[in-house]
């Protein structure tokens, strides 16, 4: 075995997969795993665990892995993360441990990731739970949002003794990685409902279905229901329209709704009628993770499908993996193009796009080249669903209820790195609330930092 090069992966075939939601990647074998894990240099200075917002012990990890010791592997992973499973699925290592991993320089990275996944996966197939705390404190601690920034907070605190109780909005607990991400890279009820019933077992309480700005408040919760701090990790999951003509349309979806509909109102299983446009022909506008997931589950749903974008190939914002798969699965790339009017039938639905092409300026703040429209240039494409993917903001329902609570102008709550301190005292936010639509494993990293922060605080009071 070359030691520069890794353990490869098994993949789903890119033709079979096209057609079904199963998971693309299989994961490694024992014996795959532990090979993978000999390549680790075991780094005394290890930066790998300076590239993890949740700073996995990663090197003591991948040694028990290496040595076959699974369980002692799992325990290491878990006291740092509530989610290893997911975030061995969907964590953007290259820009992060792996990214930074020393084998890297002349070789490839160690397949952190990967690793983590079978470590996470071996644990559940065996029946291995995170450890809880030995005593309960009695503190009362609210938690808004069932995502991965408060899944963490709630387990983190838990494992400190303090009563937690997750509201979530949704029917289902998991934020994004329930009604976002697609079965076919995180599978739902094998690895996500695994991983929220693990936070359960700490003892954390989720109740579904409670809207805080509506069903109650904060400030009700804290001056009426005994919770003495509360973490606000309620997302980023208000999307975002060009504003062009056309845009009221039947068949024009945000690709948060296309997501949800297909993964919460399960569309992509047999003997589900779903209320879905799954048209012949789709045309999803954008160019970042969240449009590669829309533009593959079209896919899977039968369509033809053109991811249409205003930059080019080496602009796109999604991670070349995404890309990567997404080509191999036959969606169309359609770069350096812009829709300008959606086109609509007599019955109002939609019947194609107009799209003009672009070329790159100069740079613009973000120091990426702005696309120019090229006059003349115009087209028309023909479809019948159109999915915006052009990002999301911070739902206001929750600061616009909340007497006190600071937000900035792009609506997302104010809050600190250090500790998730917001201006109101008691109150604690992380994850997508604070900074915008951003990652799973960052969301993670705040969350945990609030725990933290609420700890010391209740500890003070
Ligand atoms: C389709 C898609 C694919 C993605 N793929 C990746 C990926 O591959 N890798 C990656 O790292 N990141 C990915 N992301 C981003 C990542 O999922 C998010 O950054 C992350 O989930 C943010 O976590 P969070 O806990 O802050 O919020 P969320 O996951 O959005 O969870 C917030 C929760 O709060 C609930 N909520 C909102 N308002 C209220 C309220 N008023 N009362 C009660 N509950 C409320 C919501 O229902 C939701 O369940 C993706 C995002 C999307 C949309």
């Amino acid at each position: 075995m070359d030691p520069m090069v890794r353990v490869p992966v098994r993949e789903q075939d890119p033709v079979v997969r096209a057609a079904n939601f199963e998971e693309v990647c299989l994961g490694y074998s024992e014996e795959e795993a532990i090979a993978e894990a000999s390549r680790c240099l075991n780094c005394k200075n290890a930066r790998c665990v300076g590239g993890c917002p949740v700073s996995i012990d990663i090197p003591a990890f991948i040694q028990e892995v290496k040595a076959g010791n699974f369980e002692e592997a799992y325990q290491i992973i878990s006291q740092s993360s509530a989610l290893p499973a997911v975030c061995g699925r969907v964590c953007p290592q290259e820009t992060q441990c792996e990214g930074r991993c020393v084998r890297g320089i002349k070789g490839e990275p160690v397949a952190i990731g990967k690793l983590e996944r079978f470590v996470a996966d071996w644990a559940r197939e065996n029946g291995i739970k995170p450890k809880k705390a030995e005593e309960s404190n009695g503190h009362k601690v609210a938690v808004i949002g069932s995502g991965p920034a408060g899944l963490t907070c709630a387990g983190d605190l838990a494992k400190l003794g303090y009563d937690v109780t997750i509201f979530e909005a949704l029917h289902e607990a998991g934020g994004v990685l329930s009604y976002g991400i697609p079965e076919f890279r995180l599978p739902k009820s094998k690895v996500v409902a695994a991983e929220i019933a693990n936070v359960e077992s700490l003892g954390v309480k989720i109740e579904t279905n409670v809207v805080i700005g509506k069903s109650t408040t904060i400030d009700e919760l804290m001056d009426e229901e005994g919770f003495e701090a509360v973490f606000i990790g309620s997302g980023a999951g208000l999307p975002r329209f060009m504003g062009i003509p056309g845009e009221q349309a039947m068949g024009v979806f945000s690709a948060n709704e296309f997501l949800t509909r297909n993964n919460l109102m399960k569309a992509y299983l047999d003997g589900y009628d779903t209320p879905i446009a799954s048209g012949k022909k789709v045309i999803v506008v954008g160019g970042g993770n969240v449009a590669m997931d829309a533009a593959r589950t079209a896919k899977r749903l039968g369509a033809e499908v053109h991811i249409v974008y205003r930059r080019g190939e080496e602009e796109l914002p999604a991670r070349k993996e995404e890309v990567h798969h997404a080509k191999e699965e036959g969606i169309i790339f359609d770069l350096l193009q812009n829709p300008v009017e959606i086109l609509v039938n007599e019955d109002g639905a939609v019947k194609g796009c107009r799209i003009i092409k672009m070329e790159l300026g100069e740079p613009d703040e973000s120091g990426r080249r702005s696309p120019v429209e090229i006059p003349g240039s115009e087209y028309e494409l023909e479809a019948d669903t159109v999915i915006m993917s052009l990002g999301t903001s911070p739902n206001p329902l929750i600061s616009s209820t909340t007497i006190g609570l600071d937000i900035n102008k792009r609506k997302c709550i104010i809050a600190e790195e250090e500790t998730g301190a917001t201006s109101k005292t008691g109150v604690y936010a992380g994850g997508d609330a604070v900074t915008g639509a951003a990652t799973v494993i960052l969301a993670m990293g705040a969350g945990k930092a609030a725990a933290k922060g609420i700890h010391e605080f209740l500890s003070n009071k």
